[in-house]
């Protein structure tokens, strides 16, 4: 047995435990090392039987003095019981449907028992208690017992014996720390970090262990970021100089005036694309701040320039969108657009456009704006000379497909890169995570918007919401309604919007015109109902968590949200920001319940600011470091155990990074590091 030994040839590994083991990434014995537990249950503290207390969870260490087994009376499921006793006196256990106990639990035999007191026919029990046989090396009782993230059908304790198998091999694994790096730090050694992790014998060491592999995954990340920083220097790309009439122009024929962050972000921009290396900027503006307008004046000065560029967008919905936004602003001006995802292709010049057509005229170069989703990837779609991508939502992208459209300029050079989001992130964070990273702001939202006014209601009072809907529709305005997010499948959320969207026709709003929107419908169904509910002639769209981002509908002013506390804050933040696009007033209902307490509390804070940015400020406050809620789909880099909220240890790593980046730039005398950097790339959003 070795770190590369395929989890099935591990004992006790069979086909389908294997098979679930690479759900989550784990198909070799160093997988099984370096998949970590989130936290710990504390069950060190053993009690005599005669301490334990009702509604407690308690350790004992007993004998064995009688096993049952039975039945449940009223659904019958199979129990073991056992009689249980140490010095001081007795107590009983019961399992429920684990008829395999019996074998376990002789008469006789010496266990630890870890579980929750409760009192069952007037006897004190412990409930389905955590069992272990009082033998030397403890798993699961009497001990801080691990608690892994896992997947339908593995149990923790299944999780917890196939870790404790290889945990010998941790001497194995390599430490990719430089001597000068772990020099100094007094960080623990990688194999005693790794076993730690797994099996802390107290505290202490986890929190030490935590330390010492999320030092590295920064390390690693950092130093991932200055090679990419040092290469993107190097590169050239095509100096787009500043087309100032046109600009101008196009400027002129908005149907608005921009606001100052938008001009100064504009601005920001044509002054990268006139350089001869490729810019690399993320232009950060909160939900309907305007950032598309932006992208098509930058898109404007390319292709006045001969040069074609490219408008990424993470789902068809927003493709579609965007093309219907550019297509109306660019060809008048010159600029020729074209959309083009798996199931629709457009172009402005042409009323009947085919995807051949469209893939001829970008490689020939007779087309210059081509916009889409994540079909503009694929091999078929060639240049004739790209110099400039934005990428729309771009933590939605990976690393990959980033780098596929950049590897799409033309000779020689890289493209400009514009990548957009809304995401609120702290800007300390931002900047000690990404100091290199040019960054435009834009804070402020175009003159006339109402702040989205926001409650939190209680589900016993919807009522009141469908009245504000009414409301809102009599005077010609449209309403969302999200269902809730249903962790377990995509397929669960589709239904519990289908039952909503039927219920609310037939017994809610049996007067309005209501549709329904979701990720299984076909492309041109979902296409049409956007344009019926662009135009008014839906009133309410009961949808999923599909429309979160991008979807621009000026006339849309209510937004329910259904079982809200299921959403992370910064995408609560988002679903809001679909409404309140235009000057109307809008509303926004997060609908919870108050048995849900903290989760509760925290859609209160969504309601008490409509700043994205001091959102996520008073997210970090609430939650404290670490726990920064919706950071997952926020963009930020997918660490195991490194906490980005950690700044000192953020800090200390990334200048560990420098200084090795220093004495040896190439990484040349760390083959070992550098293969890692390469490959343990973590889905970096921004490099
Ligand atoms: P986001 O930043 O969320 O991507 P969009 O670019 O979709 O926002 O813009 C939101 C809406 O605001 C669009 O309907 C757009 O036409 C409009 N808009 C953009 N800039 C301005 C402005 N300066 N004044 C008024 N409306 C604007
Ligand atoms: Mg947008």
């Amino acid at each position: 047995m070795d770190l590369a030994t395929p989890v099935e040839r591990l004992p006790r590994i069979g086909p389908y435990s294997a098979e679930k083991l690479r759900i989550l990434g784990v198909t070799r014995a160093r997988d099984l090392l370096t998949h970590f537990p989130f936290r710990y249950e504390d069950l060190r503290q053993i009690v005599p039987i005669a301490q334990a207390k009702v509604g407690a969870t308690v350790t004992v260490k007993a004998t064995v003095q009688s096993v049952r087994q039975g039945r449940t009376w009223r659904r019958r499921l199979a129990t073991i019981e056992c009689l249980l006793s140490d010095d001081t006196g007795s107590i009983r256990a019961v399992w429920y449907n684990q008829p395999y106990l019996a074998d376990v639990l002789r008469q006789g035999g010496r266990f630890l028992m870890s579980g929750k007191v409760v009192r069952r026919d007037k006897t004190l029990t412990l409930q389905n208690p955590a069992y272990e046989p009082d033998r030397d090396i403890l798993l699961h009782t009497g001990r801080l017992v691990p608690i892994y993230p896992l997947t339908e059908g593995l149990t923790q304790r299944q999780f917890r014996f196939f870790v404790s198998q290889v945990l010998p091999l941790a001497r194995e694994l390599p430490d990719l720390l430089p001597l000068e790096t772990r020099h100094g730090t007094g960080f623990l050694p990688l194999a005693d970090a790794v076993r730690a992790i797994h099996f802390p014998d107290q505290p202490d060491s986890a929190r030490r262990a935590r330390e010492r592999l999320a030092f590295d995954e920064l390390f690693l990340f950092h130093l991932r970021m200055l090679l990419l920083r040092e290469e993107r220097r190097k590169a050239n790309a095509v100096p787009v100089p500043f087309q100032e009439t046109k600009t101008r122009a196009l400027v002129a024929s908005l149907p608005f005036t921009l606001t100052l962050d938008q001009k100064r972000a504009a601005w920001e921009i044509l002054k990268d694309l006139a350089k001869t290396h490729p810019m690399n900027r993320l232009l950060e503006g909160d939900v309907g701040s305007g950032k598309t307008v932006v992208a098509g004046i930058a898109m404007l000065n390319v292709a006045s320039q001969g040069f074609q560029s490219a408008f990424l967008a993470p789902t068809d919905l927003l493709a579609q969108q965007h093309y219907a936004t550019f297509a109306k602003l660019l060809p008048k001006h010159g600029p020729t657009v074209a959309l083009l995802t798996r199931t629709t292709a457009a172009w402005s010049k042409k009323a009947s456009a085919t995807r051949q057509g469209i893939l001829t005229a970008v490689r020939e170069g007779s087309l210059d704006v081509l916009i889409g989703t994540h079909a503009l990837l694929e091999g078929t779609v060639a240049f004739h000379d790209l110099a400039f991508v934005t990428i729309d939502e771009q933590h939605r992208f990976g690393v990959d497909q980033r780098r596929t459209i950049l590897a799409k300029a033309a000779g020689a050079t890289v493209p400009h890169l514009l990548s957009m989001t809304a995401t609120p992130i702290p800007r300390s964070l931002a900047l000690t995570l990404f100091g290199d990273l040019e960054l435009s702001l834009i804070r402020e939202l175009p003159k006339g918007r109402k702040p989205v006014a926001t409650s939190v209601i209680p589900s016993d009072r919807r009522g009141e919401i469908y009245a504000t809907v009414e409301r809102e529709v009599r005077q010609g305005h449209q309403a969302f309604v999200v269902c809730p997010l249903i962790e377990e499948s995509d397929a669960l959320g589709v239904k519990a919007a289908e039952s909503e969207y039927a219920r609310l026709r037939k017994d809610v709003f049996p007067r309005l015109s209501l549709d329904l929107l979701h990720g299984e419908q076909k492309s041109e169904v979902r296409e049409a109902t956007i344009r019926h509910f662009r135009a008014g002639t839906i009133d309410v769209l009961v949808t999923t968590a599909v429309i979160e981002v991008g979807v621009d509908i000026p006339g849309a002013t209510v937004m329910v949200i259904e079982d809200a506390e299921r959403f992370g804050l910064a995408q609560l933040h988002q679903f809001r920001g679909r409404v309140g696009r235009s000057d109307a007033q809008s509303y926004c209902f997060l609908v919870g319940d108050r048995e849900n307490g903290p989760a509760f509390e925290r859609l209160s804070m969504v309601a008490r600011t409509t700043d994205g940015f001091a959102l996520a400020d008073e997210d970090l406050k609430l939650r404290g470091p670490g726990e920064l809620l919706g950071l997952r789909q926020s963009g930020f880099p997918d660490f195991q155990v490194a906490r980005i909220t950690d700044l000192a240890l953020v800090r200390r790593s990334r200048d560990e990074a420098h200084q090795l980046l220093e004495a040896d730039p190439g990484l040349r005398n760390h083959g070992d590091l550098l293969a890692a950097v390469r490959r343990d790339a973590q889905p970096v959003h921004w490099e």
